[in-house]
């Protein structure tokens, strides 16, 4: 179990950390979830050790490991764009950690080798070997990357953002791989990414980076459909967050949260009166083949979007520019409660 507590990190006046609390358990897949900029890469590098926190510890087994030489930590990395040896064959970048390293480096070529071997067949590069990693492609350096730092043994697996230099097919087929590699090691792996989908697809657990902090750290089912923050909810797209005084009909107050499937359109005035209702109006529509999106524009300028399935259609005709009512039970709202 890695443990982060209370873990602060500025740099200058940029506070890119402040105060996270984070359980990593054993035998896990943790997605960490944020936005571009809030601290993702800096959690990881204080984890590896690449830096030190301000404050705080970070313990593995209830063993501090911060101020540790990264190289003591038994930590692996996958970084963000790969940084393979270019001049290097695929067998020779997987080798290098193992033959260079500063702690429990290893000589003997047989061992070396065979431990290659098994790394390369477990990342399904298994007959590639030889090849310059000049000429294989993007989701293959993926693969290589990720052997280099599995060959090591490492306790614990940070990932920085592992499929965004891939493209959409790519990415799904990884994702798969990735879990399936894990399972197989029983290792955690920590992969961080600005993606709710790759979170929510990838974690067994998925926790929220937001302003500096941890906001949430659940199952992504619980996190997806029970927020307990606004801004865990403002992390899924199928959430709308507004101000409550926004909804005619019950007197709400603060941060709120309603599911885009959840809310319905009607013309204004029409609303059911037990419904609360937001009046607003009708930006423009997005098709996406079984899904539509419709966009509005509340009062106070907060956009909100609401689904339609194709094969349940709710909404009604919208014109462009006309304004609404858009409604909901009063059981579909989320209160958030000493929200961030
Ligand atoms: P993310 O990986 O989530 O995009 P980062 O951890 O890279 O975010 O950065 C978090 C914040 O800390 C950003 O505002 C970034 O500009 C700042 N930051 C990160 N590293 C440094 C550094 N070495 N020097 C100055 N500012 C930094
Ligand atoms: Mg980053």
């Amino acid at each position: 179990m890695l443990t982060l507590s209370r873990i602060s990190r500025s740099y200058g006046d940029t506070v890119a950390l402040d105060g996270v609390d984070f359980v990593v358990p054993d035998d896990t897949y943790m997605s960490l979830l944020g936005a571009s900029g809030s601290g993702k890469t800096t959690l990881l590098r204080l984890i590896a050790g690449f830096e030190e926190p301000d404050h705080g510890e970070i313990s593995i087994h209830q063993t501090r490991i911060d101020g540790q030489a990264p190289h003591l930590r038994d930590i692996g990395f996958v970084f963000q764009n790969f940084a393979l040896f270019p001049h290097l064959s695929v067998a020779d970048n997987v080798a290098f950690g193992l033959r260079y390293r500063a702690n429990k480096a290893l000589n003997n070529d047989t061992e070396i080798k065979d431990r290659t071997q098994e790394a390369l067949v477990l990342v399904g590069l298994d007959g590639f070997g030889h090849r310059g990693v000049s000429a294989i492609s993007g989701g293959q350096r993926q693969r290589v990357a990720l052997a280099r730092t599995l060959v090591c043994e490492p306790r614990i697996v940070l990932l920085d953002e592992p499929l965004g230099a891939l493209d959409a097919n790519l990415r799904a087929r990884m994702c798969d791989e990735l879990r399936a590699i894990r399972q197989r090691l029983g290792v955690s792996f920590l992969h961080v990414t600005g993606s709710e989908t790759e979170a929510l697809t990838m974690g067994d657990e998925v926790a929220v980076l937001a302003n500096g902090r941890i906001t949430q750290s659940d199952t992504p089912d619980t996190l997806f459909s029970q927020p307990r923050t606004a801004e865990a909810a403002r992390h899924m797209n199928a959430w709308n967050t507004f101000d409550g005084t926004l909804c005619d009909g019950m007197s709400v107050k603060g941060e709120i949260a309603v599911r885009f499937d959840q809310m319905d359109v009607s013309a204004q005035g029409r609303a059911p009166k037990d419904h609360l209702r937001v009046h607003a109006q009708y930006l423009t529509g997005e098709f996406n083949g079984p899904t539509a999106l419709s966009f509005f524009r509340a009062a106070d300028g907060t956009l909100l979007q609401i689904i339609d399935h194709l094969s349940q259609p709710r909404l009604p005709d919208l014109i462009e520019g006309q304004h609404y009512d858009l409604h909901f039970p009063s059981n579909a709202l989320r209160q958030f409660h000493g929200a961030v």
